[in-house]
């Protein structure tokens, strides 16, 4: 099936509906025909018809009327824009190929695919998912959370506030909590999370399938037991679709895209990449992927308009601001050249995990 382009406007399309994704689209959806292809795989079926903002997950499952405020229909920010909940599975020069046999002709092309998620098709069926594992959490003495990276200190963190009643254990690969930021901000959270009972086991790892009746053998052969399981560990990358395409030769070694400055995929004129997918030397993180969603919107709008390649705009990567919340109200927070340790500097991070903030830059509402 063949989907036309009009002649009054020129036609981006988007691939991927996550958190680059979805601000890009909102962003040129007045002054383009924009078409935003998004789908999840599950089991080999491939569909999904929302956002979810990442960073709130932790406290939807605590608080499942949070998780409320984190899944929004892409048709409600994107009133002005065709959605087609497909796969791409291909691409050329001027058209996507999504799994579902359509043929969408593009004059410019985004490429937002940064991570695959295992996930419900519609957002009725994910705040299900959410008031399931908040019954877990309820009905569990004993939690054990693998991986302590940034998901799993959030959410270890929110359990001691929500359920101080809890036990907590959590069981990290590596030598220290949140590897990707200093010792300083890691000893911290470390610090935090033991103060408030949770048991944190470092330099091990747990095959959670390998578990049966509550027991959870470890790599090093010792015995976690636990109530139930929560899976904090990475994503993988979504590129694995472009490896047949004409951008096969602009992956990197990590399956990353190469990008110019100005967030073109190298030697493709009309094809951009943003977010988490493209190979920017910055730690992966949405703050950033909205930043690249930013400034290619604005090196779209002037193309658009003008064609004038040479007054692109160029993407600056900033040094890392990480905050990581600890509970309600604590957080740590690394800053270029300071770590700082309160309830001050993360606090509306914390209260909120910046969820109102990024509703409010798709044109909603803070809060539901
Ligand atoms: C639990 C958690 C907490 C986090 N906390 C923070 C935080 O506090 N601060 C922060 O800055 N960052 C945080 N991050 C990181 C942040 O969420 C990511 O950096 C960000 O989501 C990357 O955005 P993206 O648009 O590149 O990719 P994603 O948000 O992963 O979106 C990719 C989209 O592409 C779609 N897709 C994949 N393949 C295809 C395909 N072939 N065709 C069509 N669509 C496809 C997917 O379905 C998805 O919708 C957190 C991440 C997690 C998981």
């Amino acid at each position: 099936m063949e989907i036309e382009k009009g002649k009054e406007k020129k036609r981006v399309v988007v691939i991927g509906g996550g958190v680059a994704g979805s601000l890009i689209a909102y962003d040129l959806q007045l002054h383009a025909d924009v078409i935003l292809v998004d789908p999840v795989e599950i089991t080999e079926i491939y569909r999904k018809e929302y956002l979810e903002i990442p960073w709130g997950s932790s406290r939807g499952m605590v608080e499942p009327s949070f998780a409320e405020r984190l899944l929004i229909n892409h048709s409600e920010y994107l009133p002005n824009t065709r959605i087609i909940i497909s796969i791409a599975i291909n691409i050329t020069e001027t058209e996507v190929v999504t799994a579902a046999g359509q043929h969408i002709s593009f004059d410019y092309l985004v490429i937002a695919t940064g991570h695959k998620d295992n996930i419900p098709k519609t957002r009725s069926e994910r705040l299900q998912q959410y008031q399931q594992d908040f019954g877990k959490i309820k009905s569990a003495k004993t939690i054990l959370i693998v991986g302590g990276g940034p998901s799993g200190v959030e959410f270890a963190g929110d359990i001691c506030v929500y359920f101080p009643e809890k036990k907590v254990k959590l069981v990290h690969r590596g030598s220290r909590l949140l590897e990707f930021v200093g010792r300083r901000a890691s000893g911290k959270a470390l610090n935090w999370l033991t103060s408030k009972g949770v048991e944190v086991i470092l330099n091990d790892a747990i095959d959670a399938d390998s578990a049966k009746d509550g027991i959870y053998p470890t790599s090093r052969g010792k015995i976690v037991t636990a109530d139930c399981h929560f899976l904090c560990i990475g994503r993988p990358t979504s590129s694995s679709w472009l490896e047949e395409t004409i951008l096969k030769d602009n992956l990197d070694s990590h399956g990353r895209l190469e990008v110019e400055k100005n967030l073109r995929v190298k030697g493709h004129k009309n094809i951009f990449a943003i977010g988490d997918i493209t190979n920017i030397p910055e730690i992966k993180q949405g703050y950033f992927a909205q930043k690249h969603a930013i400034v290619t919107a604005k090196n779209l709008k002037l193309l658009m308009k003008s064609g004038k390649e040479s007054k692109m705009s160029r993407y600056k990567s900033a040094p890392a601001r990480v905050i990581i919340s600890l509970g309600t109200r604590g957080s740590v927070a690394e800053l270029p050249l300071l770590t700082i340790f309160s309830c001050f500097p993360g606090s509306r991070k914390s209260k909120d995990l910046l969820v109102g903030k990024t509703r409010k830059q798709l044109g909603l509402k803070p809060d539901h």
